[in-house]
């Protein structure tokens, strides 16, 4: 019989009503806002009453650099979940929202896989509770308001030419990249240039993830610039008008979503900004929330850990005021033998020596995490075809390194499959070492902050910067936006710009094509090579194979 599949899976699954999960974390009845029976939003007044209460520990799930072999960090975040629950922790997980384009394009949901997801995949996978698509109408009224300013006189004196604010859709949809807007005559406006990004690539997805309250998200909303004016000046959001509105479009999107694991424990599923131009984490406010009420909150970073556990560090962390406790570093035998050079076709074969050359990109990702003051374990996502030899040899490996690898078979086995990890991750986190602190301080010019991490992350001799981009930065320094993190948009594929760069390469220097401002979510952008804010579907995309069957489920969602 051929093994299940990730939504037989999640279908099959012994679900609690969404009250009993509150119970467990003691939301009470009337402090969740149900959508179905099981998901609820979490309600603003019961988060405001918990500001007196102390934190539990948060523990972050990063990876090694991806590889088309899968490392699994959603699969191992609801996996430690569990396995945290199971020896008896109050844990809770939060996760990201997943973004519709993705799902319809190459398979592969955001609710973890096997025994270690998130039920409702199916909901969850798609419309949810809504809040991508309060996120667009939101996104898009600022849009349509900003044309609408330009058609009735232009006031502010927007160049037309300039106007950076785009429009988005939660669409994997690359005919919308560039479009020409405003065409057909004088009673549609002035014809400009524009273009679509996907929902989750929006500043009003980061300004979600990052804001604490609604006032602070209004305040970041208002501060985002839509456009420049002829002499270069800043056109803000709040000049626009667009900011109240745009706050009450989002009222209930700012509220956690409520969700439970395939073994009933509780997960927060909230936000979802892009890991490249945007910082890769669910929401604060989901995080901190899961803070106050359990003893131990595991959540996950996109990509490597050189992006996202850098920027969940760098960003996340430092702007909220938060402190983790431990990293789960996550690798598998699979990636370490493509970052030993091993085609994926070849993967099957035991090559323990390939394994060994693998690791040290491992290697460099425990340096680079310990190096925030954090300590790190690395979990190794069991494959089925893993040999005892090759799994072997990443546990040498790390022990070498002074840390310790712990094999984890959660996809496979639920709770049951991670037990050792789960009391390893307690006892790390328990143990009070974690002195916690950013790779740079706020104080360090926006191109130094920029080098440190090319150099000490990634591990480049430099970073090329022409003159324009220098004086941009330094410009900006001059706004008064010299103190804010930066957020670096680079391949997930390698430490270096170049995806085909595997393992912990050397000798190399990281080309800043572009920085961007994005002054409500308070970062300044700087992209090193291609980056892609539309993505485009597949020559088979997936949504050809999700159908209803005959009882109504939904098929060929994974
Ligand atoms: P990430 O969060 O790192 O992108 P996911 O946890 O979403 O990765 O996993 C990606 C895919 O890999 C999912 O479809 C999941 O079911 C699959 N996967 C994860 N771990 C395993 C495993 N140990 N064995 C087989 N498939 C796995
Ligand atoms: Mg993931």
């Amino acid at each position: 019989m051929a093994p299940k599949t990730d939504i037989e899976i999640a279908r099959a699954a012994n679900k609690k009503p969404i009250q009993e999960i509150g119970d467990k974390l003691g939301i009470p009845s009337d402090a969740l806002l149900p959508y179905g029976h099981d998901k609820a939003k979490v309600g603003q007044d019961f988060i405001n009453s918990l500001a007196d209460r102390p934190d539990g520990k948060l523990i972050l799930v990063t990876a090694i650099n991806p590889t088309p072999a899968g490392e699994g960090k959603t699969t191992t975040t609801v996996g430690l979940g569990d396995g945290l629950n199971a020896i008896g922790r109050r844990a809770a997980i939060c996760i990201r929202e997943a973004s519709l384009g993705p799902n319809f394009g190459m398979k592969g949901g955001a609710a973890g896989g096997g025994y270690a997801q998130v039920v409702p995949m199916e909901d969850m996978n798609l419309h949810f509770t809504g809040d991508f698509h309060a996120i667009t109408s939101a996104h898009n009224l600022l849009a349509a308001m900003i044309d609408n300013h330009i058609y009735w006189g232009n006031a502010l004196e927007i160049d037309i030419r300039r106007v950076t604010w785009r429009r988005v859709l939660d669409m994997n949809d690359r005919a919308l990249r560039q479009i020409t807007a405003s065409l057909g005559g004088v009673a549609n406006g002035f014809p400009r240039e524009t273009g679509f990004d996907i929902t989750v690539a929006s500043e009003v997805m980061a300004i979600l993830c990052l804001a604490t309250d609604l006032k602070d998200l209004e305040k970041r909303l208002g501060d985002m610039i839509v456009a420049y004016r002829r002499d270069k000046s800043p056109v803000y959001c709040r000049d626009i008008g667009a900011d109240g509105a745009m706050t009450v479009l989002l009222k209930d999107a700012m509220q956690p979503n409520l969700v439970q694991t395939l073994e009933n424990n509780p997960a927060f599923v909230h936000g979802g900004p892009f890991a490249n131009i945007a910082h890769g984490c669910n929401s604060v406010i989901a995080t901190k929330t899961a803070l106050k009420l359990a003893d131990y909150v595991v959540t996950e970073a996109g990509f490597g850990a050189d992006l996202g556990a850098e920027k969940f560090f760098d960003i996340k962390c430092r702007k909220a005021g938060l402190s983790p406790a431990a990293v789960v570093l996550v690798a598998t035998v699979r990636a370490m033998k493509m970052n030993g050079g091993v085609a994926k076709a070849d993967l099957g074969a035991e090559n323990v020596d390939a394994v060994k050359k693998g690791c040290a990109n491992l290697g460099r990702h425990i340096e680079n995490v310990q190096g925030f003051g954090v300590p790190v374990v690395v979990a190794i996502n069991h494959f089925a075809g893993d040999s005892a030899a090759e799994v072997q040899a990443v546990k040498d490996f790390v022990a070498a390194q002074g840390s310790e690898a712990v094999l984890a078979k959660h996809w496979a086995d639920g709770s049951a499959g991670v037990t050792e990890l789960a009391t390893k991750v307690a006892a790390l986190a328990d143990g009070g070492s974690a002195a916690f602190a950013p790779l740079y301080p706020d104080a360090m010019s926006l191109s130094e902050k920029i080098e440190t991490v090319a150099k000490r992350i990634y591990r480049a001799d430099g970073v090329e910067m022409d003159q324009k981009i220098r004086a941009q930065l330094k410009e900006w320094e001059d706004q008064g936006y010299g103190a804010l993190p930066v957020c670096m948009a680079k391949t997930q594929y390698s430490f270096s710009t170049d995806p085909n760069l595997r393992g912990a390469p050397t000798g190399f220097s990281i080309p800043v094509r572009e920085v961007r401002l994005s002054a409500g979510a308070g970062f300044v952008v700087a992209i090193c090579g291609e980056i892609m804010t539309m993505p485009g579907l597949p020559s088979a995309p997936a949504a050809q194979s999700i159908r209803l069957n005959a009882d109504g489920e939904i098929e060929g969602l994974f």
